[in-house]
C-alpha cells in the first residue's frame, strides 16, 4: 500500500465549484473519513479519486506514481458501494470472482485468491450462498471481499452506512472498524454522521464548500476545532458560542459582554469581536458556595430542562444568545419543560475556553 497525496485538486459543475483546490496527504493504513454537511463536496471528492469524475484542476498521486489520468481499473483502488451493489443471482463465490475474470490468472489462481480472501474475511462457509442469504453485515463483508481480490492501494466507501437502521449501524461500525485493524488497509469513507467519524476514523478531514477546514484525529478535532463550522459540526450538543469582546483593562487582558465577566491573562491588548466558546459538559451553574468569588462568569437566565435518563441538558440565555449545559441527571424529579426560568450564574474552567475571531471565524486560542 502507499501513501495519496492530492494537490489542487479542484471540481467545477458551470458556476459550482464543488471541490476547491483541496491539498491532503492520505497515510498508508489510515482510515480517513470526509466529513461535512450536505452539498459540501464529499463525494465529489471521492468519486474524483476512485476515477469516476475528472478533476477541473490538479493531480492525484498514488505512491510515486501521477494517476490524475488513469482509468478507474489502472489505479487500484476499489469503490465499495452504498447499497454494496452485490449481483443478486449469483453466489458469494461468484459475487467474489467476478472482478477476476480479466485477470491474467489460471483458474485454479482465481480459485485460490477467492478462498484466500474469504478466509481474511471470515465469510468462508458463505460461498456458496445467494446474496438474499446474508445479513447486512456479512453483504457489506462480500463487498470488501470483492474489491479485496484485486490488491487494492486503498477502499473507498460512501456512506455505506445510510440506508441501515440505528442498532444495525451501531454492529457495522464496529464491523468496519476491526475489518480495517485486520487488513491494515487504508480506508477512505465519506459521511455527515459526527458519530460515524469520531467512533470509525483514524483521521478526520471536515470539509465545508469544497474546502478543507481541518484535518485531525477525532480528539484533536473535538477538543480544538479551527474554526466555528468545526466548533459547531461536532459534538451534539454543539459547542456554546456567546459573541463577547477581548479587551484590557489595568493591565490585564479580560473578555467581557453583556453579563460576562472572564479575566485572561496580563497584558495589553487592542479590542477583539470574538465568539466565547465552551461546551455544554464544561458549562455550570455557580454553586451558592462559589457565587461571592468565583473569576469566571456568565450571567444566565436558565429556561428549561431536557431530561435524557442518565444526564440532562440544561437551556438558557447568556447575552441573548441560547446556551446549552449537560449533565448528569441530578434527582429523580421530572419537572417537564414547562419549569420555572430562574437566573443563574455559569462558569467554567479558563483550560475549556475556546475563543473564535468574529470576523475570520478562525481559531484564536
Ligand atoms: P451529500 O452528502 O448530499 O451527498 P456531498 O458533500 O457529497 O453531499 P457533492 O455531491 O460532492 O456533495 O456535491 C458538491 C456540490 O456540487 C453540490 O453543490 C452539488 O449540487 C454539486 N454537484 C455535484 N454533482 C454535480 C453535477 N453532476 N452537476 C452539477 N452540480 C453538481
Amino acid at each position: 500500500m502507499a501513501a495519496i497525496e492530492l494537490s489542487g485538486l479542484t471540481r467545477r459543475f458551470k458556476d459550482t465549484t464543488a471541490v476547491d483546490a483541496v491539498d491532503l496527504t492520505v497515510e498508508d493504513g489510515d482510515f480517513l473519513v470526509l466529513l461535512g454537511p450536505s452539498g459540501c463536496g464529499k463525494s465529489t471528492l471521492l468519486r474524483m479519486l476512485a476515477g469516476l469524475l475528472e478533476p477541473t484542476a490538479g493531480t492525484i498521486r498514488i505512491g510515486n506514481a501521477d494517476v490524475t489520468a488513469l482509468s478507474p481499473r489502472r489505479r487500484g483502488i476499489a469503490m465499495v458501494f452504498q447499497n454494496y451493489a452485490l449481483y443478486p443471482h449469483l453466489s458469494v463465490r461468484q459475487n467474489l470472482s467476478f472482478p477476476l475474470r480479466f485477470a491474467k490468472l489460471t483458474k485454479e489462481e482465481k480459485q485460490q485468491k477467492v478462498a484466500a480472501v474469504a478466509e481474511s474475511l471470515d465469510i468462508a462457509a458463505l460461498l456458496d450462498r445467494k446474496p438474499k442469504e446474508l445479513s447486512g453485515g456479512q453483504c457489506q463483508r462480500v463487498a470488501v471481499g470483492r474489491a479485496l481480490v484485486r490488491d487494492p492501494q486503498a477502499f473507498l466507501m460512501d456512506e455505506p452506512l445510510s440506508n441501515l437502521d440505528a442498532s444495525l449501524r451501531t454492529s457495522t461500525r464496529q464491523e468496519l472498524t476491526s475489518l480495517h485493524r485486520q487488513l491494515g488497509a487504508t480506508f477512505i469513507y465519506v459521511t455527515h454522521d459526527q458519530v460515524e467519524a469520531m467512533t470509525m476514523a483514524t483521521r478526520i478531514v471536515v470539509l465545508n464548500k469544497g474546502r478543507i477546514e481541518q484535518v485531525g484525529t477525532p480528539l484533536d478535532v473535538y477538543d480544538a476545532p479551527a474554526s466555528v463550522f468545526v466548533a459547531q459540526f461536532i459534538g451534539s450538543p454543539a459547542m456554546n458560542l456567546v459573541p463577547a469582546t477581548v479587551t484590557s483593562r489595568d493591565g490585564t487582558v479580560h473578555l467581557v459582554g453583556e453579563g460576562i465577566s472572564v479575566p485572561l491573562w496580563e497584558g495589553e491588548t487592542e479590542d477583539l469581536e470574538v465568539y466565547l466558546g465552551v461546551r455544554p459538559e464544561h458549562l455550570r451553574p455557580l454553586t451558592p458556595h462559589e457565587s461571592g468569588s468565583a473569576q469566571v462568569r456568565l450571567g444566565c437566565q436558565l429556561t428549561h430542562t431536557e431530561h435524557l435518563g442518565n444526564e440532562e441538558i440544561l437551556y438558557g440565555q447568556v447575552a441573548g444568545t441560547e446556551v446549552r449545559i449537560r449533565r448528569p441527571r441530578t434527582g429523580q424529579a421530572h419537572p417537564g419543560p414547562s419549569a420555572p426560568e430562574r437566573s443563574a450564574d455559569l462558569t467554567f474552567a479558563l483550560e475549556h475556553l475556546h475563543l473564535f475571531d468574529r470576523k475570520t471565524g478562525r481559531r484564536l486560542v
